[in-house]
């Protein structure tokens, strides 16, 4: 059994966990970061990041998280790859079981993320960065004067839809029903703007293209018809919601009906010496800054 008790443990590797991992290391609490089971988090599964402050040309998504963990490293945090089986907060210190050892903590940074829910298309995966992207706000820019798809009928779909309009030529939403879900005013917006379209009742079955190239198409099926047409375009924008990636701690924190964990006063949860910042808490922003930077409020408190 491991027995090492550490001041912080951060849970999580993307950008949340690693600014975590910086500020705390840098402030000599020596911590321990443990990975899950996508080391480097979202942007691992984006190609360019040209908002995040300091990159005036860009950078690729994986280069950033592995620079972000170069510099994480350096001030000495220790790094665990593996998924945590169990947490128990009721005790002190805190008990985490990873790959079936046990570690303590005083503290806990919880910055486990949401993910983007996809279609589960094998060509989804094979463009994803390379026309299929689950982030307007990221990639937009990259379809000046393109056409492009949006997914879903939610407010994030529309919001997606509505933002990409500042870029593409076209943007059509494809949604399963023939209603949207989203709120009266965001249908409203939508509904008026002259460079949105929708398909109805359908859904994506493959996207068309290749790395390459890019995406150069999609195949929608009718649900009602079960017809399977072609549609050209050049981007496919996922917006069918968010996965919070808090099940491992269900009924030891105060967590929302959409699975966010709470938070109240800064990023303090229901338990004390329990924080959570990022995309864990976040259902509105889900930016890498904003993960960044409410995480590095969790690490000062
Ligand atoms: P959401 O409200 O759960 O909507 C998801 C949409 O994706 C639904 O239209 C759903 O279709 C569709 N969908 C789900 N799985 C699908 C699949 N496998 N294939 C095709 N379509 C699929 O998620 P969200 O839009 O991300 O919003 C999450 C929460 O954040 C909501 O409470 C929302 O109001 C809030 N939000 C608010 C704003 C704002 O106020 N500005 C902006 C963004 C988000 P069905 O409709 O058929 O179920």
């Amino acid at each position: 059994m491991e027995d090492a008790h550490y001041k912080v443990i951060i849970i999580g590797s993307g950008c949340a966990g690693l600014t975590s991992a910086i500020y705390t290391s840098r402030a000599n609490l020596n911590p321990l970061l443990i990975e899950g089971n996508q080391p480097g988090g979202q942007l691992t599964i984006t190609t360019d990041v040209e908002n995040f402050p300091g990159f005036s040309e860009g950078i690729q998504g994986p280069q950033l998280m592995a620079e972000m963990k170069k510099q994480a490293e350096r001030f000495g945090t220790k790094f665990l790859s593996g998924e945590i089986e169990e947490v128990e907060l009721e005790v002190r210190p805190f008990i985490i079981k990873v790959n079936d050892e046990y570690y303590k903590s005083d503290s806990l940074i919880i910055a486990t993320g949401a993910s983007a829910n996809f279609l589960g298309l094998e060509s989804e995966k094979k463009l994803m960065g390379f026309g299929v992207s689950a982030c307007a706000t990221c990639d937009g820019f990259f379809f000046k004067n393109k056409e492009v798809f949006v997914v879903g009928g939610g407010d994030t779909a529309i919001e997606e839809a509505l933002f990409l309009t500042k870029f593409a030529s076209k943007v059509t939403i494809i949604h399963r029903r023939d209603q949207l879900r989203a709120s009266k005013i965001m249908q409203e917006k939508a509904f008026k703007n002259n460079k949105i379209g929708f398909i109805w009742d359908s859904v994506v079955v493959e996207v068309l293209g290749e790395k390459e190239t890019g995406g150069t198409g999609v195949k929608i099926k009718n649900v009602k018809t079960n017809e399977i047409t072609e549609k050209k375009c050049d981007g496919l924008f996922i917006a069918i919601g968010h996965t919070p990636n808090s099940k491992i701690f269900k009924d030891k924190l105060e967590i929302d009906e959409k699975g966010y964990i709470k938070t109240f006063k800064g990023t303090q949860t229901s338990v004390k010496g329990v924080f959570a910042a990022g995309d864990i808490v976040d259902k509105t922003y889900r930016q890498a800054v904003t993960a960044s930077g409410s995480v590095c409020m969790s690490s000062i408190e």
